[in-house]
C-alpha cells in the first residue's frame, strides 16, 4: 500500500525507529477527545472522529516530518453525565494519562509534541497542568484545541450564530456533514437548537482552515518560533474565554 501513513499505530517499530534515528520525525501530535452526548442527532464519537481527522490531515500536510499518536478517545465529560451513554474519566486521571503518552513519545526520541484537543471539557484540566508537564518533560510540548487556530474573521464569515465550537450545534453539525455525514441523524435534530444552521459547505470550508492552522502551528513548533495562541472559543460578542463558554455549554 502506498498510502502515506502518519499514525504511529500504522507504522512498524522498524519504520518508526528508522524515521526517528535518521531525523525524519520532527514532531508528534497527541489527539485528545471525548465520547459523550452530542444532542439527539450527532453520534457520541464526534469529538474523537473530528480531532482524528484534523491530526491526520495536518500531519499529511507536513509529511513525513510529523506523526500522530492514537487518539485518546475518552475525556473529561462529567458535566454531561445526566445524558446516558456519555463516558468520562476524572480530570486527574485524564491529564496524567496524556502526560504518560507524551513521556512515551519523548522516550522514543520525539522533541516536539502538540497535544491537539477536540473536546472543550478537556481544556481547563489540561491547561492547569501544562506548566508542570513542560517542566517535567523538558521538551517542546504545548496544548491547543484545533479551533484555537481559526482567524476570528473566518469564524464570523461562516458562523451565522457566531458561536464556535459550541456543542453539537451549527459548527459541529457542519463539520459532521462535511467529514462524516453518515454520523448525522438529521431526523432527530432538535428544532430549537442552532444545529439546523449547519451545512456541508460551512464544514468543508472550516475544516480546511483548521487543518492549515494546525499544520502551521506544528511548523512553528518545529522551527522553534515563539507562539502566542491561548485556548479560546468564539461567541456572538467576539472571542470569549474558555471558562465562560464552558458555563454556557453546561446549560444544554
Ligand atoms: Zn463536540
Amino acid at each position: 500500500m502506498s498510502r502515506q501513513r502518519v499514525f504511529i499505530g500504522d507504522l512498524t517499530r522498524k519504520e518508526f525507529r528508522d524515521k526517528i534515528e535518521n531525523g525524519t520525525i520532527k514532531a508528534a501530535i497527541v489527539p485528545t477527545a471525548a465520547t459523550e452526548q452530542h444532542l439527539e442527532h450527532l453520534e457520541m464519537i464526534h469529538d474523537t472522529a473530528s480531532v482524528t481527522y484534523m491530526a491526520e490531515q495536518a500531519a499529511l500536510k507536513l509529511y513525513p516530518d510529523v506523526v500522530a499518536a492514537t487518539t485518546i478517545p475518552i475525556g473529561v465529560s462529567e458535566h454531561w453525565m445526566k445524558h446516558k451513554g456519555t463516558l468520562t474519566v476524572r480530570a486527574e486521571i485524564f491529564t496524567e494519562y496524556v502526560y504518560d503518552v507524551c513521556d512515551a513519545l519523548k522516550r522514543g526520541g520525539v522533541e516536539n509534541i502538540l497535544i491537539l484537543n477536540g473536546h472543550g471539557g478537556n481544556v481547563r484540566p489540561m491547561m492547569s497542568r501544562m506548566e508542570t508537564f513542560k517542566k517535567q518533560l523538558g521538551i517542546n510540548v504545548r496544548f491547543n484545541s484545533y479551533w484555537d487556530t481559526y482567524p476570528t474573521d473566518v469564524v464570523y464569515q461562516y458562523m451565522e450564530k457566531e458561536r464556535l465550537p459550541g456543542h453539537a450545534d451549527e459548527y459541529e453539525t457542519s463539520m459532521a456533514l462535511a467529514l462524516f455525514p453518515h454520523r448525522v441523524h438529521a431526523d432527530d435534530m432538535e428544532q430549537e437548537s442552532s444545529s439546523k444552521y449547519g451545512t456541508k459547505e460551512k464544514g468543508e470550508a472550516l475544516a480546511a482552515v483548521a487543518v492549515n492552522g494546525v499544520a502551521e502551528l506544528l511548523r512553528k513548533m518545529i522551527a522553534g518560533e515563539e507562539i502566542d495562541l491561548e485556548p479560546r472559543t468564539f461567541g456572538p460578542d467576539g472571542a470569549v474565554s474558555m471558562v465562560r463558554d464552558h458555563l454556557i455549554e453546561g446549560k444544554r
